[in-house]
């Protein structure tokens, strides 16, 4: 089984990416018209699909495939499931268009940024324009008057969206919330490079604003205390930010500002042994996350 009920009208769908549970998963909305959030990554497409058996949709009846973001790991496989999905239509950020369409410069940049995790993840293929509905704000029908809520929530990347679901009042945030570790119950930092922490912490606003019940983590799995959860992240942005500056400050090499993040971060300090040894996270997380909060704060002295 890959698929589970989490809502009214709404089902989570465990990808197993590369055989990595926990780490990614898609979303069903089963309204009149069915909406999915987020295609995951190329590799774990097959799983998608057998999800959608599982649930008993016919192919055809699929409408539209919302993505957070075209990283790898949210919308790089769908141009191979729309393959499967005669009628869908995918939703995107219009500065995320340009990259389905042509996924090159993406995946060439995921293979340097990612290495061998882009290799997990899999090649996207190409998603042919007439197929992508660019929007950046705004609603979209499901059918019988209920309404899915786009939200621009950038920082994390410069094309991340929110969708706020009419039926339980829950926010899928993509990237904009960070990684939900369900095994802990805690939160870290999604900010590879190019991280922008301003508008990261004006989208976490944003969010907080919808009140929502509910945070849809891509990473992973359904989380309640949504507003607490999204307070309490943007105050960990502002910790990790001024370890940074103080550490790019006093030219500390990454190591040494990870391993104060690791001390002065209690979360940090609970997960710490179980990210550095997830052959993922480890690359993803530890790595990448700091970089783009040293590369801001690098940026920043600069302008
Ligand atoms: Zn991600």
């Amino acid at each position: 089984m890959h698929t589970k009920k989490i809502g009214t009208k709404l089902f989570q769908v465990e990808l197993e990416t590369g055989g990595f549970k926990n780490l990614i998963c898609s979303y069903v909305i089963k309204a009149n018209k069915i909406m999915l959030v987020e295609s995951g990554p190329t590799s774990s497409v097959p799983n998608l699909i057998s999800g959608l058996e599982e649930l008993d949709i016919p192919f055809e009846d699929v409408q539209y495939v919302a993505i957070t973001h075209i990283h790898l790991d949210h919308g790089g496989g769908v141009g191979t499931l729309l393959n499967f999905l005669p009628n869908a239509k995918v939703i995107v950020h219009p500065r995320g268009m340009p990259h389905l369409i042509n996924p090159d410069r993406l995946w060439m940049s995921a293979q340097g940024v990612l290495g061998f995790v882009s290799e997990i993840f899999g090649k996207p293929e190409p998603v042919p324009k007439e197929r992508i509905i660019p929007a950046a704000e705004g609603t979209f029908d499901l059918g019988e008057g209920a309404k899915m809520k786009i939200i621009e929530t950038l920082g994390h990347a410069s094309h991340n969206l929110s969708y706020q679901e009419p039926f339980n009042g829950g926010v899928f945030p993509g990237d904009a919330a960070g990684t939900y570790f369900p095994e802990f119950n805690v939160v870290v930092p999604t900010t590879p490079p190019p991280f922008h922490l301003e508008t990261a912490l004006t989208s976490l606003d944003k969010l907080i604003s919808l009140q929502p019940t509910s945070l849809y983590y891509s990473h992973f799995g359904k989380a309640t205390d949504a507003v607490q959860r999204l307070k309490d992240y943007k105050i960990q942005l502002q910790l990790w930010a001024s370890i940074t500056t103080q550490g790019v400050k006093e030219n500390w090499s990454l190591e040494q500002i990870r391993n104060k993040i690791m001390v002065e971060d209690e979360v940090m300090g609970r997960v710490a042994g179980f990210v550095s040894a997830h052959r993922i996270y480890s690359k993803t997380v530890l790595e990448n996350c700091i970089r783009g909060f040293i590369e801001y704060i690098k940026q920043k002295q600069l302008s």
